[in-house]
């Protein structure tokens, strides 16, 4: 391991190690932005949140959704994939345009692949599929919080390559041009760097970062990769940094 690799990887877990004591400071409630149509579902949700110690505002269109959370923004959005105007789809590009880094985690009644890539692409940062439970749903808003609470440390700017990565701003920058990160892309580099230098399975990624059981179908780990690849690498067909371990998952070389 080069000198590079050791300094990168003691900044990343000196963040890590952060965790415990940098919690957002403050008596303002997290704010939640439910976007959901049916009465019941956000009455459900309202006061299982409510119950939580969130402040749960809610919107019944797609159309509302986005203008609240231009002139009130949550510190999380739950977004409905089925709206009566706009779907959700369309209203996470939306807000996307104005909102670089709320998360965002999309309900569906849709189980397929193709609906939770396109999520993604758009921009939402996780995707939970109805019929869900609620606790389930709540550790993975707590999750999502416990990550922004990391993200909001004075983090480590970090070099890998040509790229300098800046975890507070959450963006990569390559020849004096800067791209934003997302959320768990955020969140992938993090504990890849965490490990430099070393093969980390996808089941371990996925059960990491998402909080999910390792299915054969489940493609989320290689998407973000992919994306993070686009940003990172000058040639993201034959990457130098995100490498593939064959039949295993994903190694960082930093340089
Ligand atoms: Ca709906």
């Amino acid at each position: 391991m080069t000198r590079h690799s050791r300094d990168l990887r003691s900044q990343a877990t000196q963040a890590a190690d952060t965790r415990d004591t940098t919690r957002v400071e403050g008596s303002d409630k997290r704010r939640v932005l439910v976007i959901e149509d049916e009465p019941d579902m956000v009455r459900g949700l309202r006061d299982a949140m409510t119950f939580e110690g969130f402040d749960v505002l809610s919107a019944n269109s797609g159309r509302e959704g986005v203008d609240k959370q231009r002139e009130t923004p949550a510190h999380l959005v739950i977004l409905d994939l089925m709206l009566p105007d706009i779907n959700g789809f369309k209203v996470c590009e939306e807000i996307r345009q104005f909102d670089q880094h709320v998360p965002v985690l999309m309900l569906t009644a849709r189980s397929q692949e193709a609906d939770k890539i396109r999520g993604f692409e758009v921009g939402a940062d996780d995707y939970v599929t109805k019929p869900f439970s609620i606790g389930e749903l709540l550790a993975r808003i707590n999750a999502m919080f416990r990550r922004l609470d990391l993200a909001a440390t004075p983090a480590a700017q970090l070099r890998i390559g040509e790229c300098e990565i800046d975890f507070k701003k959450q963006t990569v920058t390559r020849n004096q041009r800067a791209e934003v990160l997302s959320f768990y892309e955020v969140e992938l580099l993090r504990l890849l760097c965490e490990r430099v230098g070393e093969p980390v399975s996808r089941d371990e990624i996925l059960e990491k970062i998402w909080g999910l059981e390792a299915a054969p179908t489940n493609r989320t780990v290689d998407n973000f990769i992919v994306k993070l690849r686009r940003k990172l690498e000058r040639d993201p067909k034959n990457p130098r940094h995100i490498l593939t371990v064959y039949g295993f998952g994903y190694k960082l070389v930093s340089d």
